[in-house]
């Protein structure tokens, strides 16, 4: 029996070695954290529960393949929920737009802001879809590590005008500004700049329109307990709490890996979760290869993500479950996290209250929430994150108080918060990014890093670095890839 070893037990390292079981190899996972689920890590504190990482589930036929390729159930192990109200807006101005599974209820809400763009709303969505039927369904889980197969996609991606943002792809088909963003937010999600990110990106509206958005009932971490039980299930090796630290390589192969204490493990094929600018700085330490010099020069990281964490002994019930909270800023707001790496001070929230759809997530009569902001990354040269936390954890709750949730400073009873120094530290993320590499034109598909490395035989890479990308159906995608190479 060939054995595979699966190096990061994210999304992307679990679904891996889900597939490569299947396949008929001995596999083992390997993780640096003291749980499965990488960035979908789990604090309960006290009786107050809070995802740390991913909350929207989308695509769930991904989650479900995994099961049943085991002839078990994910229904058995977990429930996802649909959410009827998928996204409030709110604006600068007090007023808000909600984004509805139901699609007229959603052009009503659309109505109220902007007629003409209730009745182009239909024609954006179509268009949504043919990207989507392109990029999601036929070259999502497709193998781009040959140039040949980038190159058959050139003319269909110019049709799509896939040069074009995101942004602008929202304003052919919108007027209102408050729409406009809305409508391009989804590369914020994945860890791109609207104003930047490839409009094929623009397929998550369709993604969502096609397959629902759902809360996993006890929250992402009891959709990674169901994925560990199944791991234990189908006899995965599974150990915690051990960092790997090199690759011994002779004539391009890796023949062993070696972990923090030393501990040699050999295997047949090696797969990679971790950040693949992480793994060739500093795991594989090939720097004079061509490639790498390339794609380590021209990289370019996503934005960092400061998230805060608190508990209320009051329930905010007028909070839908997810809230985008727009400052008055956009375009500018991007251009200081993406370009000037500053501090902004007109921040955006990205509000998350699970209590909503999930009452175990507080005790009773309480709310648990978290707060994502996104940041500047750590190759800002003038953030200093050990000084600046305090004020910027101030700074959320002052604009969450003001705009939303009165008496806010009052009712916190719990509350601690994740900056990107702990991205680096926790995960091993190169400049401490949310999302790996940004998702940008020129590093996706076959300008991403390849689901199998460029310069080393035995290994292969999956996760939100690798093609397709990051997000959850991203990274379960990768997996779907590495199984057709293997
Ligand atoms: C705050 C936040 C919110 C998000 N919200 C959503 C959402 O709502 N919906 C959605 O679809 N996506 C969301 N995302 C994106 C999504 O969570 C990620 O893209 C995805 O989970 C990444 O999965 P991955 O497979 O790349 O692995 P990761 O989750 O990055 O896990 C990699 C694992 O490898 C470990 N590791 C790294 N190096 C080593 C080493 N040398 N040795 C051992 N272990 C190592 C790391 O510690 C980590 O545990 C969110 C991300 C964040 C950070």
């Amino acid at each position: 029996m060939k054995k595979a070893i699966v190096i990061g037990a994210g999304f992307g390292g679990m679904a891996s070695a889900l597939r490569l079981k299947k396949k008929g190899y001995q596999v083992e996972i390997i993780d640096r954290c003291n749980n499965l689920g990488g960035r979908a890590q789990f604090f309960d504190i006290k009786g107050f529960k809070y995802d740390a990482g991913p909350t929207i589930i989308t695509a769930p036929f991904l989650f479900k393949e995994l099961f049943r390729i085991h002839n078990k159930k994910l229904s058995d192990y977990v429930t996802l929920k649909p959410l009827k109200v998928w996204y409030r807006f709110v604006y600068n101005d007090g007023s808000y737009f909600d984004y509805e599974n139901s699609v007229s209820n959603t052009i009503n809400n659309i109505q109220k802001i902007n007629k003409n763009d209730a009745k182009n709303y239909n024609n954006l969505l179509m268009q949504s879809k043919k990207i989507y039927d392109l990029a999601f369904c036929e070259l999502a889980d497709k193998p781009f590590h040959n140039l040949s197969t980038m190159l058959r996609q050139i003319p269909s991606l110019l049709k799509f005008r896939s040069y074009q943002s995101v942004y602008k792809f929202t304003c052919r088909y919108l007027e209102s500004e408050k729409l406009r963003r809305a409508f391009s937010i989804q590369p914020l999600l994945v860890g791109g700049n609207p104003f930047e990110t490839t409009c094929i990106y623009s397929l998550i509206h369709y993604l969502e329109r096609a397959h629902g958005v759902y809360f996993a009932m006890g929250g992402t971490g009891n959709l990674v307990r169901a994925f560990s039980k199944l791991i234990k299930d189908v006899g995965i090796q599974v150990t915690l709490n051990t960092t790997i630290n090199k690759f011994n390589i002779k004539d391009g192969k890796i023949c062993s890996i070696l972990d923090h204490k030393g501990k040699k493990r050999e295997a047949d094929v090696y797969i990679s979760n971790m950040d693949p600018l992480y793994l060739y700085k500093n795991v594989i330490k090939l720097e004079n290869k061509r490639i790498f010099k390339y794609k380590k020069k021209y990289a370019k990281h996503s934005m960092g993500l400061f998230v805060l964490f608190f508990g209320t002994n009051k329930q905010y019930n007028k909070i839908e479950h997810h809230t985008i909270l727009f400052g008055k800023e956009y375009y500018e707001l991007l251009v200081k996290i993406f370009k000037k790496y500053q501090l902004p001070e007109d921040i955006s929230i990205y509000l998350h209250r699970p209590t909503a759809t999930d009452k175990s997530f507080a005790p009773k009569g309480c709310d648990s929430f978290y707060a994502l902001v996104p940041v500047p990354n750590l190759l800002s040269k003038n953030i200093y994150w050990k000084n600046e936390s305090e004020k910027f954890k101030n700074l959320i709750i002052r604009v969450l108080e003001k705009r939303l949730m009165p008496d806010l400073r009052k009712k916190i009873v719990q509350c601690f918060y994740m900056t990107p120094l702990d991205f680096k530290e926790r995960y091993l993320s190169d400049a401490g990014a949310g999302f790996s590499l940004a998702p940008f034109f020129t590093q996706s598909a076959w300008f991403r890093f390849h689901n199998k490395s460029e310069i080393i035989k035995n290994l292969y890479l999956v996760g939100a670095g690798t093609h397709p990308g990051a997000g959850l159906p991203g990274v379960l995608s990768s997996a779907r890839v590495l199984e057709k190479l293997l």
